[in-house]
């Protein structure tokens, strides 16, 4: 039997009624917030990726799918949606009208990581960038805006962490400050952060190894040396968020495995996730723009792993399966024929009305309902037909009742939409 990919997931119909619901959620709150959704392909030039996300991080070193096209070019299943989301915005200059756009996204990304609890090579996220303002207030906005989400998700045991990575005025000192601090400590580093030493000396915050992580207890912080620029914009991210009890913390070993970010960096973690524990990240990125041929216009954004949310709300998939309202028990050839027309006219209705076409007996169809786990059955046979009434059975109840057969559809769809309305 051909099985999966490696990586790979389906999503069962079982849990599609949750993804759907986050998925509403979401969009509902980000267009309240100004956002317009932009969708974009799947696959881009292997180069977006390369120059946006940078050459030396673990993304574009080892876990990209990239292939050679038949036509020879070199083509890459998106990592992640910031960069395409900034090609389409310099593409279509979403910005000549006016360079304040916000826009989100929702999809697959591709990573070849080493599969794990809440690890995949094929996961989903939402991203919401925001193009044009430097204000910090609008990186306390985004922030703001992603943890109302998790709020109205009625997600427990999330902490908000943020910090500042500097901008090309500051960050180089505070490369050099980490440089001079590993010198000599050559021996407590793993081979990969040795090579990260000299090209990328921030990514070794993120380095899961013991003694890494040991060793980097003690690294300078970059919160120590920031611009008086970014220090005070900093402080303004900060006070807007408190300004709105937004609690978080600040820590200044968040990174983050992507290289365009400036400035704010943040990220939402939960500690029942175990190891993945990072639920969504983002950050300010302001050159960006400008380094992928566009305008010199800032951006920020951020990403949640709809997978990793999905985690969290285990347990809650069943109050979203969309089962079937009502299922119809006909015995006979006449009483099949009237009830095949019901189902039609209650789903014009909005009714999930199911019915099975196979005239087993009452005991087996009613033995279906159950399964369906419907809150109605209906049933109808010749002794229903000579009386003119059909009868619904309530299957919670058990209570049943007559119904004339010329109301069996008003009623039904009454009853039906009057206890949505309640729910
Ligand atoms: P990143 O783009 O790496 O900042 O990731 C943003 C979010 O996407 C993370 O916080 C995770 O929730 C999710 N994510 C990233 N990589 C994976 C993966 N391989 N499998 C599942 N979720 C992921």
């Amino acid at each position: 039997m051909i099985k999966l990919v490696k990586g790979f997931k389906d999503i069962l119909p079982e849990e599609a009624g949750l993804w759907q619901h986050v998925e509403m959620l979401v969009r509902e709150l980000l267009e309240d917030f100004g956002f317009a959704e932009l969708r974009i392909p799947i696959l881009e030039q292997t180069e977006l990726f390369a120059r946006s996300i940078g050459t030396s991080t673990d993304i574009v070193e080892k876990e990209m799918y990239t292939f050679i096209d038949r036509s020879g070019e070199s083509l890459t299943l998106r990592p992640e949606a910031t960069a395409s989301v900034v090609r389409a915005y310099i593409e279509h200059r979403l910005y000549a009208k006016n360079p304040v756009r916000k826009l989100y996204t929702i999809g697959p990304m591709f990573r070849r990581e080493r599969p794990q609890k809440g690890r995949y090579r094929q996961f989903y996220q939402i991203n919401a960038e925001v193009f044009g303002l430097h204000d910090p207030r609008a990186d306390a906005e985004l922030i703001l805006l992603l943890m109302t989400f998790m709020g109205r998700l009625e997600l427990s045991g999330i902490v908000l962490h943020i910090n500042s990575l500097g901008c090309p005025a500051c960050r180089p000192r505070f490369k050099d400050a980490l440089k001079s601090f590993l010198t000599g400590r050559s021996e407590q580093l793993c081979s990969d952060c040795l090579r990260r030493r000299d090209k990328n000396p921030l990514r070794i915050f993120d380095c899961k190894v013991p003694a890494c992580k040991e060793t980097m207890q003690d690294a300078p912080s970059i919160l120590e040396h920031l611009c008086n620029t970014c220090q005070s914009h900093f402080e303004i991210v900060k006070t807007s968020l408190d300004r709105f009890q937004m609690p978080y913390q600040v820590n200044p070993r968040l990174v983050r495995g992507l290289d365009y970010y400036t400035r704010t960096t943040f990220e939402v973690l939960a500690e029942t996730l175990g190891a993945q524990d990072a639920v969504a990240g983002g950050g300010r990125y302001d050159g960006l723009v400008k380094a992928l041929g566009g305008p010199d216009q800032p951006g920020i954004g951020f990403a949640i792993g709809i997978d990793r949310l999905m985690a969290l709300l285990a347990g809650r998939a069943q109050d979203f399966e969309k089962r079937p309202h009502i299922f119809i028990a006909a015995i006979g050839e006449q009483a099949q024929n009237i009830a095949f027309q019901w189902v039609q006219d209650l789903r014009r209705q909005r009714v999930r009305a199911e019915m099975d076409f196979e005239n087993r007996s009452l005991k087996s169809q009613m033995r279906r309902a159950d399964k369906l786990g419907v809150t109605y059955a209906l049933i109808v046979g010749d002794r229903e037909l000579d009386d003119g009434a059909a009868v619904l059975r309530n299957m919670t109840t058990k209570e049943q009742e007559k119904v004339s057969l010329q109301n069996v559809v008003t009623l039904v769809a009454n009853r039906i939409r009057a206890e949505q309305s309640i729910h």
